[in-house]
């Protein structure tokens, strides 16, 4: 069975320039999935992810995978500035460093990954964490989950 996935459009974001969708940066939100829904749909706050995964694994789809979620801020990839024009938000609900990320988040961010890794042909080498594009600014995730969630990624797909 897959995890439940439902909409809501988040209006922070940028549907003028296509996105690249070269590879993802993940993250974690600190605070719950119905808090970060919220928030991300709030049009003060200027923030968004492409899609937010709950303890459960449900996930809400808060911008549409063609437009530009505002998820990385002041980054850099593979030397190349502005992460969010090229790399993909997806977020986990809660904070890495209190808890580790759920059997069922791992399992629906595969999930989330899978029809898109083949569609765009991406590797491992696409996939990041905003901790290591935003170095001394970000700490998300902890690095003891980025190594889980890296190693999953391996195993599913080499
Ligand atoms: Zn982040």
């Amino acid at each position: 069975m897959p995890f439940p996935e439902f909409t809501r459009p988040s209006p922070n974001c940028d549907a003028t320039v296509p996105h690249e969708q070269l590879g993802v940066v993940f993250h974690h939100t600190v605070i719950s999935f119905d808090e970060t829904i919220a928030l991300m749909t709030d049009p003060a706050r200027q923030v968004s992810y492409h899609c937010v995964i709950a303890p459960d694994g449900t996930r809400c789809t808060l911008v549409p995978d063609a437009h530009v979620a505002w998820h990385a801020g002041v980054s850099s990839f593979r030397g190349r500035a502005g992460c969010n024009a090229f790399l993909l938000g997806l977020s986990f609900a809660g904070d890495t460093y209190a808890a580790p990320l759920t059997a069922a988040q791992l399992a629906s961010a595969l999930e989330w990954l899978a029809p898109r890794w083949f569609r765009h042909g991406w590797t491992i080498d696409g996939m990041t964490d905003h901790r290591q594009v935003a170095p001394g600014r970000k700490d998300d995730l902890n690095p003891v989950e980025w190594d889980r969630l890296r190693a999953a990624l391996v195993a599913r797909f080499g």
